[in-house]
């Protein structure tokens, strides 16, 4: 393959969010450009005015940046292919299937949805297509004569035009990922190119735009294998060379079948790219976990940066078979990408998580010993405020199992000689080393273990039986707090 000319494109309908299926075939196609030094582009199929969503390309655009993947081409860029959304080309499309009509592959129809279902009723069978069978009981131009068709035209009747798909062929090619595909044209209908609105339907658009792209391989979703053979058929008969192709396995639930938005919803799969966004998942983190959901690069490596999955990418190696979700997999990623940035790097994203949850802001410098103990224990930055919690307010309540194991009868005695102890440190004295100090000489003062005085001071300081290093916790919450939360704790624990 000559390596200067891949050209490939993300071509996603403005119909909603970006789903993160959609956003593992954009991967695909910018690790397979980035890799051959080739073109990504991105492309708008916009012609389905019913579906359209404004804000759908903001989302998608928005969602591309967030991840990192960076197109050559595309809406707002100088690339000489434009435009790149299909509603500013819509004139190309009739030219074209107006020479399909002149060379005999396409033709007008003139039925109605009704006069559609009335020929279905009278076959008695409801699925009944619209092809070489029944075209010749229709009303389109291979029944009706010349002048027919021309008066039903000038006077504003509402015509589709199809394609004529041919009866008894087979449309056989050899895709990258699935190996050799063969299709019976009998399975398909004859297939609308241009709908009674003027506009195109995606397949017809698709393939012309594709063509005029110069887009070299087609990656996309198994969900399209099917259009396949029509795209063929299109590219045949308007004398194009069609494009490689590659269909990218499904993503299934861990329940097993398709990741439907139902089924994500039940096993607390998120589906669409901008909820991993708002809550501030690590994009990085995503694009590896997504780059492997139907690709691996062969060996054990498990963490690869974008660069590294550039490098390595190969569509040989994506499999055939369904992709499962596995959220635990997700979150293992975004801890790992999480741990690697520091504690200032993520100040800002942990102030946004805080103000966003109404905490108010405590000093830079105290917020960043905070990230610097719970960086370890959160999945994912939006966790800080939760877990974080502590920090900032005294616990409304105690976590009860934990109560109940740390809170005995010889507690408040402990906890009380502590806090006389610690009442006596100055600011400078009130540090973990002393803190931890202090409640050594406790427990061996009253002849007890560690976990005697450390369980119950952990429960009044935080409310839980668990949390990041608790002496460094409490000097970051500072001497005056400590004590009134070890008071209230004697008043109402226990
Ligand atoms: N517009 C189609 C989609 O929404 C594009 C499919 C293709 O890549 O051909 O996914």
């Amino acid at each position: 393959m000559s390596t200067s000319q891949v050209r490939v494109r993300f071509a996603p309908s403005p119909t909603g969010r970006l789903h993160i299926g959609g956003l593992r075939t954009a991967l695909y196609n910018y690790l397979f450009a980035r890799h051959h030094k080739g073109t990504f582009i991105l492309r708008i199929e916009d012609t389905d005015q019913k579906r359209y969503v404004e804000e759908a390309e903001q989302d998608i655009t928005e969602s591309l940046q967030w991840a990192g993947l960076k197109y050559d081409e595309g809406p707002g860029t100088d690339g000489r292919y434009g435009p790149y959304r299909q509603s500013e080309r819509s004139e190309r499309y009739r030219t074209y299937a107006e020479q399909l009509v002149e060379n005999g592959h396409a033709y007008y129809a003139f039925d109605t949805a009704e006069e559609i279902e009335a020929m279905r009723d009278k076959a008695g069978d409801a699925n009944l297509k619209y092809d070489a069978q029944t075209r010749g009981r229709m009303l389109n131009s291979l029944t009706l004569s010349e002048n027919e068709v021309k008066e039903r035209i000038d006077r504003g009747d509402d015509y589709v035009i199809r394609l004529k798909v041919p009866h008894g062929e087979n449309v056989q090619f050899t895709d990258i990922v699935r190996g050799p595909v063969s299709f019976e044209t009998e399975m398909l209908d004859d297939q609308v190119l241009i709908k009674s609105d003027g506009l195109p339907t995606y397949h017809l658009a698709n393939v012309v735009d594709d063509h005029e792209m110069e887009i070299s391989h087609v990656i996309r979703g198994e969900e399209w294998l099917s259009s396949a053979p029509k795209h063929l058929l299109l590219y045949s008969y308007l004398g194009w060379t069609p494009p490689e192709m590659a269909h990218l396995p499904l993503i299934m639930s861990p329940a097993g079948g398709k990741l439907s938005k139902r089924k994500a919803e039940e096993q607390g799969i998120m589906v669409n790219t901008a909820d991993y966004i708002s809550h501030r998942y690590e994009p990085q983190a995503l694009i590896n976990f997504l780059a492997y959901l139907g690709w691996n690069p062969g060996d054990d490596r498990e963490l690869m940066s974008l660069k590294e999955l550039c490098d390595e990418f190969d569509l040989g190696r994506v499999s055939k078979s369904g992709a499962v979700f596995d959220i635990k997999k997700l979150t293992w990623y975004n801890e790992q990408y999480l741990r690697e940035r520091t504690a200032p790097d993520l100040l800002p994203d942990v102030k946004a998580v805080l103000s966003q949850a109404g905490i108010n802001l405590p000093e830079d410098e105290k917020l960043t010993g905070i990230i610097e103990l719970l960086k370890e224990r959160v999945s994912v930055v939006s966790e800080f405020a939760e877990q974080g919690a502590f920090f900032f307010s005294a616990p409304e309540s105690y976590e009860e199992k934990a109560l109940k194991k740390a809170w005995k009868e010889q507690t408040p005695e402990l906890i009380s000689s502590y806090k006389e102890r610690i009442l006596k440190l100055d600011d400078a004295g009130f540090n973990a080393a002393q803190l931890k100090k202090e409640l050594e000489t406790v427990i061996e003062e009253f002849g007890v273990g560690f976990g005697k005085l450390m369980l119950p001071l952990r429960v009044a300081v935080t409310g839980s039986g668990s949390g990041p290093d608790l002496f460094a916790s409490m000097e970051l919450i500072g001497k005056q707090e400590i004590i009134e939360r070890l008071e209230y704790a004697l008043n109402n624990a226990g």
